[in-house]
Formats: C-alpha cells, sequence, structure tokens
C-alpha cells in the first residue's frame, strides 16, 4: 500500500534499503535520490509537488513523453489478453508483429528477430551469435572482437569487455575478454581546419591495419553509428561506416551495430546506419523501443547467419540462449504503439524541426569562455565544458564541474545529467519549441555557475 509522503521522508527510506546504479552511494549524503510521484509529457513531478523537465528522456528512453495516451491504452489492453507466456516452444502475436514492422523498417537485409528484455544482453547475444557463426563454420581461429576507444556497450562482462570507458571498466580488468581496441573516430579532437568527414576518414586507417593483419583471429568489429553515447556523447562522421562495412565484407568480419542508444530517430534518422547506407551483420536495439515504458531488446540479423545454425538437433549447432522474459507481450505492445506514433505523426520530419531549434537555441554556448564544442547528431545536442577553450585542457575531474550544473539546473527544473564535463540534451520528441528554449536558458545559466572559478 502506498503512503502520502514528501521528498525527504521517501529519501531517507530509499537509502537506508536501496543500492542505486551508476551511484557512489555517499554522494547521496548530500544530494538525495528525489523521489518522482508521476510524470506526464516531458514534465517529472516529485513528491513535494516541484516539477521537472526529462531534457535526457529518463536515461534515452523516453521517445513520446510519460503517460502517453495511446502507449497507455495499447499496454492497457494487452494487459486485459496476456501479459506473458515464455518465447521457447510457445509465440504471440504481438511479438511476431513487431518482427515483422521491424524487419520491415531496418536496413535491407536484416531479417530475422532475437529478442531479450534489456541492452547489455543485446550485446553479449551479437557477441555470441558471431562467435558462433564461426565454430559453426569451420573457423574456430576467430574469437576475438574489435572495439573502438571510448566505446560503451553495456555493463555486464561480456558487453563491458567491448567497453572502453574507464570509470565503467578499469576495475573488472581481470574478468574480461581480451578486445583489440581501434582509434575511435570521433571528431572532437580533429585538427580547427580538418572537416568531420577527413578526420573520421583518416581514423579508419588503424582499424584498416588491424583487419588486415588479424582478420584470422576476428569474429566482429561492434560500434556505437555515429554517436558514442556514454563515451561522452562523441560523434563522428558517417563515412567511417561505409569505410568499415566494406573492410569488414573483405576481411570476412561481422559488422555488429549498436543502436540501442542511436536507433529511433535519435541521430536524425530511424537508424544511424541508414546515413551511411549501410546493413551491418547484427544491430541491436534496445532504449527507446517501447517508448522508454517496459524493458525490451532485440538483435536483428541476416537469414546468412541464421541459416548457420538451422540443422538437426543431433549436429547441436543451434544458438541455445536465452533470458527468461525474453519478447514480453506488454512490451512488445509498448513497441508496438511507439511504431504507431512514428508512423502517423511522421516523426523523423518534424523532429527536423526540434533539432533546428536546438541548434540555434545554443548557438551562443560557443561564445562561452568555458565551452569548447556545441556538437549535434538530429536529436542528440552535446556541449563540452572544458578548463581552456583554446586547448581543449579539462577542468580536473575531481572538480565535478558537470555535476555542479546538474544541481544548478534541477534547482531551476531542468534534469541534464551530464557526463562529467559533457552537458547534453537528448529530449523526449514532444518537447514544445519554447520548451527547448527556456531548457536551453537553464543550461547555460548552469554552465555559467559550474564554471565560475573555485
Ligand atoms: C544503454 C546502452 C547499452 C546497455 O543497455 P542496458 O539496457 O543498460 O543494459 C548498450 N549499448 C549502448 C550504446 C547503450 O547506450
Amino acid at each position: 500500500m502506498i503512503t502520502q509522503s514528501g521528498n525527504t521522508d521517501l529519501a531517507q527510506r530509499d537509502t537506508k534499503v536501496l543500492w542505486h546504479p551508476c551511484t557512489q552511494m555517499k554522494d547521496h549524503e548530500a544530494w538525495p535520490p528525489i523521489p518522482i510521484r508521476r510524470a506526464e509529457g516531458v514534465w517529472l513531478e516529485d513528491y513535494d509537488g516541484n516539477r521537472y523537465l526529462d531534457a535526457i528522456s529518463s536515461w534515452w528512453v523516453n521517445l513520446f513523453g510519460h503517460a502517453n495516451p495511446r502507449i497507455n491504452a495499447a499496454i492497457a489492453d494487452q494487459l486485459g489478453t496476456l501479459e506473458q507466456v515464455m518465447l521457447s516452444g510457445f509465440t504471440h502475436e504481438p511479438v511476431i508483429q513487431l518482427s515483422e514492422r521491424l524487419i520491415a523498417i531496418t536496413p535491407e537485409g536484416l531479417d530475422r528477430c532475437f529478442f531479450a528484455d534489456n541492452g547489455s544482453s543485446a550485446v553479449e547475444i551479437a557477441m555470441k551469435m558471431s562467435f558462433h557463426f564461426w565454430q559453426n563454420n569451420g573457423r574456430p581461429g576467430k574469437k576475438r572482437f574489435v572495439n573502438l576507444a571510448n566505446a560503451y556497450h553495456g555493463e555486464t562482462l561480456g558487453a563491458l569487455s567491448v567497453c572502453d570507458v574507464p570509470l565503467y571498466k578499469a576495475t573488472y580488468g581481470p574478468l574480461l575478454l581480451d578486445v583489440i581496441t581501434a582509434p575511435s573516430p570521433d571528431c572532437y579532437h580533429r585538427e580547427p581546419e580538418q572537416s568531420w568527414e577527413e578526420y573520421s576518414r583518416q581514423q579508419f586507417a588503424t582499424m584498416e591495419k588491424i583487419l588486415s593483419q588479424r582478420h584470422d583471429e576476428i569474429c566482429a568489429v561492434i560500434v556505437e553509428p555515429l554517436v558514442q553515447g556514454a563515451g561522452f556523447m562523441r560523434m563522428y562522421h558517417p563515412v567511417y561506416l561505409q569505410l568499415l562495412r566494406e573492410a569488414c565484407d573483405r576481411y570476412e568480419v561481422h559488422l555488429i551495430a549498436d543502436e540501442i542508444a542511436t536507433g529511433f530517430g535519435r541521430t536524425g534518422t530511424l537508424f544511424a546506419c541508414e546515413q551511411a547506407s549501410i546493413t551491418p551483420d547484427f544491430m541491436c536495439l534496445s532504449k527507446g523501443i517501447t517508448g522508454g515504458y517496459l524493458p525490451l531488446s532485440v538483435v536483428l540479423t541476416t537469414e546468412k547467419i541464421y541459416q548457420a545454425f538451422y540443422d538437426d538437433f543431433i549436429n547441436l549447432t543451434g544458438f541455445l540462449h536465452s533470458h527468461t522474459y525474453t519478447g514480453n507481450p506488454l512490451a512488445c505492445r509498448a513497441a508496438l504503439a511507439t511504431l504507431d506514433i512514428f508512423e502517423e505523426d511522421n516523426v523523423i520530419e518534424h523532429n527536423k524541426t526540434l533539432a533546428a531549434r536546438m541548434a540555434r537555441a545554443t548557438a551562443h554556448f560557443n561564445e562561452h569562455p568555458h565551452v569548447a564544442e556545441v556538437r549535434q547528431s538530429g536529436m542528440i545536442l552535446a556541449i563540452e565544458i572544458v578548463k581552456h577553450k583554446q586547448t581543449k585542457d579539462p577542468f580536473p575531474w575531481q572538480e565535478r564541474r558537470g555535476r555542479r550544473a546538474f544541481r544548478h539546473a534541477m534547482e531551476q527544473g531542468v534534469v541534464l545529467r551530464p557526463m562529467g564535463d559533457v552537458i547534453y540534451f537528448m529530449p523526449p520528441y514532444v518537447i514544445t519549441e519554447e520548451e527547448i528554449d527556456w531548457m536551453a536558458r537553464v543550461a547555460f545559466d548552469s554552465i555559467c555557475k559550474a564554471t565560475e572559478t573555485t
């Protein structure tokens, strides 16, 4: 039973019994977690009645606002018929329909869907499938993965192995797979006169070398197309993906596109791979897939990969991987309702207007003495805060400037949750242009306050 409480009361009860994700719990002594009572559209409301604009879509999942009537109705309808059935040996219409529709909207050639319930699991599945494919094809030597510097692919041990963010990875090094890391195409460190395309192309040279020399031991390359999300929203040019696709074909190496963050319109196209006109061998989707309602993930792959596992049981070539809640019907209905909204509301077109507004609202940020870069890919806009603008020398990380900005923004009612000193917007697509302007004003003010000396 739920009692009427205020923020303080709930925060105190919380910190006695909970252990929060991605949090040094001691931080909560000074800054308790904020209990959210309800949410609607882009707004979160706490137990004291304060409202906050959800500028990062509740960790990048929410696309069409909280309590969206159309998604609510779809889930409610599904609740009345079937809440869950195991997907091994059984099936149901929502998961079939969702598979059909995902195959229709993803790049040509992705024809099979394997479901799970979170992003990290989807990455693990793609990795296992790739490795297993080469096993089934008599190439047992192909067992290593290539990732990009600054990559993020999740937190479970396999997914963490292909990450390259030291803050999350360093401690667990002894437990992880030995991967080969190529330099990132991320354009932040390009020379002032260099274009994104030139820089990303130049960064590909090492990847080409790795693949040419070591393809016999490599099963797959994994990348986040166009935007390295948890790696501080670093961005690169689509040419890198084209070069990578060609090289993977040449050297018989799979390409895994982790579109868990970039999928469903975040980079301006429905999927980031579209901007390079490529089809990966595996595409991982999660986060926005249910409009931010329920946990669901999927790995799409090609008929060729699927066929390498298709045989009589006794030959033991099957992919015997499972998660209990795989393809949950409620989550699938939320996903179907989300896809309906994309179609009915012409969302990708409408987002162009919102993206342009975000650019305009932040155009003057570049002149701020502590802003090194404002970069954008569709509905993601990131602002890099540094100590020295010219040299891009960062503030000492111990000063936690980004966190200061976060606090200032929260006081004014905007949820910006910076990564290090990178402040970013990744709002729900139902945000209005006026709300964008206001969000940008609050962000600018918070940046000013957070970068004042000491
Ligand atoms: C969030 C994320 C993941 C992990 O998804 P979880 O559901 O948190 O396990 C993997 N890859 C990318 C690119 C992500 O942004």
